[in-house]
């Protein structure tokens, strides 16, 4: 069953001409369901008549118009940020409802939402909540885009920004994220600048040299964490699969190939990765690279035992790897008290039942 959501301007040419209808009206469709308009009857623009056929085709199930729904909103009152629980679903070829998180943050160049790409997720990582649950399955273009348009409608406020470092790894569910950032950038719906979209990779190197032949303008991030293999094994399954050196290889052939700056994510866990041996390994391995290296220290995850480093620690690893002439940064901690904050986000939300807001 088609899911109009997930259609490009291309796709909803085709379905309004196959109702006979010119194509055009296809494009206008598109644009309404980009602005988070879902009822054909506020589509002002259309024939009486064609909403008419629209309707009566949703009401039969020629198609859906999927999406996610609001399902839960936290506010964290100290910095703004609301972490939101999406429901999913019920979505086409009769996949149940499903729930995935997502956070919404303010920064000084405009707002940002913190988009899932799979609910649950694959990798494993030791010190990742996202992880805890296993994995449910892939999220659809038009659930992804249906984050943003729900979280904008819900803020009253214009969502500029993305990342996609939300639950899931995006790029194991590679054709869907690509088509999300299609239909995010297309001027006939939200036009959002492929520099304003970032993909964060826990580091799948063959979709690492996609990514850079098919979007050279989106940013790209990497979660490195560890700078032996050893060491990243033991906390990032993935590694044995895409081991560091052929992680590092795939970096500088994107930053070859684009001329664009890559982010290093590394988060900083007490005693296992943030001393002076750690820090000489960066700049070891990192030194000349185009990349930029953000420092998270780890949110805690009651069941993963693993701690943070102090904001201390993150301060002066970071000025250790600016003297040495490695761009890094602390990243600002946002929805900390809310569980909103990397590394935090479920698929059975932590949100207590009593912030419905909905
Ligand atoms: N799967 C992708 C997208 C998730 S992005 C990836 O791994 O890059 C989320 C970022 O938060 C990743 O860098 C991830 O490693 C990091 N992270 C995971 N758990 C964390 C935690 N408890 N504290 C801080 N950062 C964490």
């Amino acid at each position: 069953m088609k899911d109009l959501l997930s259609m490009t301007t291309e796709e909803m040419k085709k379905f309004a001409s196959d109702m006979g209808e010119k194509p055009f009206r296809g494009k206008q469709i598109f644009t309404w369901l980009n602005r988070g308009v879902r009822d054909f009857d506020e589509m002002t623009d259309l024939s009486k008549a064609l909403r008419e056929k629209l309707e009566a085709g949703l009401e039969n199930g020629e198609f859906i118009i999927g999406g996610c729904r609001v399902a839960r909103v936290q506010e964290d009152s100290s910095d703004g940020t609301r972490k939101f629980l999406f429901e999913v679903g019920p979505g086409i070829e009769g996949t149940e409802s499903e729930y995935v998180e997502g956070v919404f943050m303010k920064y000084r160049y405009g707002n940002t939402l913190c988009v899932s790409s799979q609910i649950g997720c694959r990798m494993g990582c030791r010190f990742c909540a996202s992880a805890l649950g296993g994995f449910v399955r892939n999220l659809n273009a038009g659930e992804m885009l249906g984050q943003v348009l729900a979280a904008e409608k819900h803020a009253g406020e214009e969502i500029n920004h993305i990342v996609v470092m939300g639950m899931g790894e995006p790029f194991d569910n590679y054709e869907n994220v690509s088509k999300f950032l299609r239909l995010l950038h297309d001027e006939a719906g939200k036009n959002m600048s492929y520099r304003n979209m970032t993909v964060s990779t826990s580091g799948i190197v063959p979709m690492i040299d996609r990514f850079a032949d098919d979007f050279p303008q989106v940013n790209l991030a990497i979660s490195l964490h560890r700078l032996t293999d050893e060491g990243r094994s033991a906390i990032m399954p993935i590694n044995r699969k895409y081991p560091l050196g052929e992680l590092l290889e795939a970096a500088r052939r994107y930053t070859d190939k684009t001329h664009r700056r890559i982010t290093f994510e590394y988060t900083l866990i007490r005693g296992e990765n943030d001393s002076d041996e750690d820090i000489a390994l960066m700049r070891k391995r990192l030194g000349g690279m185009l990349c930029h290296i953000n420092l998270i220290p780890l949110n805690k995850v009651e069941e993963t035992g693993f701690d943070g480093s102090s904001r201390r620690r993150a301060e002066e690893i970071a000025a250790a790897l600016e003297a040495a002439g490695i761009p890094a940064t602390v990243r600002r901690e946002l929805g900390g008290e809310i569980d909103g904050a990397c590394g935090q986000l479920r698929r059975i939300s932590s949100c207590p039942n009593t912030s419905f807001s909905l």
